[in-house]
């Protein structure tokens, strides 16, 4: 999929819904005058506001909202690669790119200059209790794959706050000339061989560091029906927008508090010295375990095994 502009900005101005501003290169235009139709600023006969590519049929999910009918395997005459990539680069014709099940596919988004690689990982909740989950090492195996990938496209992670921990490592590893792999997996081998034959992993780019935010911590997600969530994976309410301001529900709930609060968390997650930084996925946590605060079931590492714990001190901070 490609899109040729222009997210929704509130108008700040007025406080109503909108788009950006006449003249900040957006390709939609606020309405000023009360229309209930944000215009297009582009002629439509000379390219399309959106350019959508259903790549694949491919899916190991059967959502009911579906459209395209998801089968298990891919249609045998889908695009090829080269085909893939002339039409991707036809796209770039009309703005600028974006989608990851075909072969190819992540380095043909990248040739054109894709800003962003996001990746969930599986929460068994719903549909996706039915899929098969990565054990912990082989967690930790993909954790540092998308660490190395940073350098091609920066990688932003959904419910692997142990990727924090992956950053702050590597880094500290770096300094210290030490090898990262050693105590890594055949996945890890793997998908870092496919990818440089690829040429997804350069040394060239900025990375961008994650966000430390968690369930809870910097994170809220308010339902269709107004019900508070820690997070849109954790079906644990706190509240409802209807009877509390969010606000309050956010700052004052016990279950927020208690996520916020990293000595509050059990096993592997309350020992670990990076339980500032992570806290590991409290959704996960909850879906298979149905405590909250249990340990992060999809993460591998032995609290205090880290070897360069005095170079830590700097990187995590204290509740
Ligand atoms: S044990 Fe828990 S806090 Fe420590 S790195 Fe793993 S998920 Fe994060």
């Amino acid at each position: 999929m490609t899109e040729r502009s222009e997210a929704v900005q509130p108008a700040r101005e007025t406080g109503r819904p909108g788009g950006a501003a006449p003249g900040t290169g957006r390709s939609s235009r606020r309405p000023s005058d009360g229309s209930p139709l944000r215009r297009v600023r582009r002629d439509v006969a000379d390219g399309p506001f959106i350019v959508i590519w259903e790549a694949t049929r491919a899916c190991p999910l059967a959502c009911l909202h579906c459209r395209a009918e998801a089968v298990p395997d891919r249609h045998p005459e889908e695009l090829t690669t080269a085909e893939a990539g002339e039409l991707i680069r036809q796209m770039a014709d009309f703005g600028r790119p974006a989608p990851l099940f075909v072969p190819d596919i992540a380095r043909l988004v990248c040739d054109q200059g894709a800003l962003l690689r996001s990746v969930f990982f599986l929460v068994p909740t719903g549909r996706g209790r039915a899929l098969s989950a990565l054990s912990p090492p082989e967690a930790e195996d993909v954790l540092h794959f998308l660490y190395d990938l940073g350098t091609t496209i920066p990688v932003k992670t959904t419910e692997a706050h142990h990727f924090r921990r992956v950053a702050v490592q590597r880094l500290i590893l770096a300094e210290h000339g030490a090898d990262h792999a050693e105590t890594l997996g055949p996945l890890y081998r793997n998908l870092c061989r496919r990818a440089r034959r690829s040429g997804l992993i350069r040394d060239s780019r900025v990375r961008r560091p994650p966000v430390d935010v968690n369930a809870g911590r910097g994170f809220v997600f308010v339902s269709h029906t107004g019900t508070v969530h820690p997070s849109g994976f954790l079906p644990l309410g706190a509240g409802n927008v209807r009877d509390r301001p969010l606000t309050e529900i956010y700052r004052s709930a016990p279950l927020f508090a208690a996520l916020r609060d990293p000595d509050r968390l059990g096993g592997r997650c309350g020992a670990c010295e990076f339980r500032t930084i992570c806290g590991g996925s409290r959704s996960r946590a909850y879906a298979c375990t149905g405590d909250v605060l249990a340990e992060e079931p999809w993460c591998g590492y032995e609290p205090g095994s880290f070897p360069y714990q005095s170079d830590l001190a700097r990187h995590l901070h204290t509740p």
